[in-house]
């Protein structure tokens, strides 16, 4: 019997870095799967459609709601976003691991479907660190980012909730971090679908 892939949700407050150790991760585990999510806001410099992101209208975005097309699905900030089910089923099913970078409101969805997950919390070393990330993305209006900085105390109290968090005070020291993660949980005999021989 194939033993379903890992289902390996990377969440935590906007900012910490989760989306540069998701890439890292990625290019130092090629086999592992990325859920691309859909979103209703504009592509950022350099984003690319089906890559980065699916960019749909928010009629559209209703629609796949309405379809139940999506894994879970939230707002964050003035954007809407989701996880299409598609590929995130069809990894699982073929023994693919696969990763998604969510929010938390977004990691608590999934994590009631499928507590079987992996659910890794990202924090950054610290609040002033904080602040000069999202500031020195320079993607963000001074609103967004005064928004996104007021969220992060009630955010962080979500860790409880998590089955590992990880400091990304360096990225190839979390990246580290991150594959022993993974490594580990494959080894769980409850995810081994395997048959010894013991004659
Ligand atoms: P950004 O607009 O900076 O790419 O993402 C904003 C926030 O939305 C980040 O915290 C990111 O992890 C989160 N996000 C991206 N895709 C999804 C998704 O499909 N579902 C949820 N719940 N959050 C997402």
């Amino acid at each position: 019997m194939q033993a379903p892939g890992l289902l390996i949700v990377l969440s935590g407050p906007s900012g910490a870095g989760k989306g540069t150790l998701c890439q890292a991760l990625r290019a130092q585990m090629p086999e592992l799967k990325y859920s691309v999510s859909a979103t209703t806001r504009q592509p950022r410099a350099g984003e690319v459609e089906g890559i980065n992101y699916y960019y749909i209208t928010k009629e559209k975005f209703d629609e796949m709601l309405a379809q139940g097309e999506f894994l879970e699905w939230a707002r964050v900030y003035d954007n809407y976003y989701g996880t299409p089910k598609k590929q995130v089923m069809e990894s699982l099913e073929r023994g693919e691991d696969i990763i998604l970078e969510i929010d938390i409101q977004g990691a608590m969805q999934i994590k009631k479907q499928y507590p079987k997950g992996v659910f890794i919390f990202i924090v950054p070393p610290s609040i002033r660190e904080l602040e000069k990330r999202i500031t020195g993305r320079g993607t963000d209006s001074e609103e967004v980012i005064k928004k996104r900085l007021s969220c992060v105390q009630q955010e962080l109290t979500y860790v409880s909730e998590y089955d590992y968090v990880v400091v990304n005070d360096e990225v190839q020291t979390a990246v580290e971090k991150l594959k022993a993660i993974i490594i580990a949980e494959k080894c769980r005999p409850q995810r081994k679908a395997f048959s010894l021989e013991w004659s």
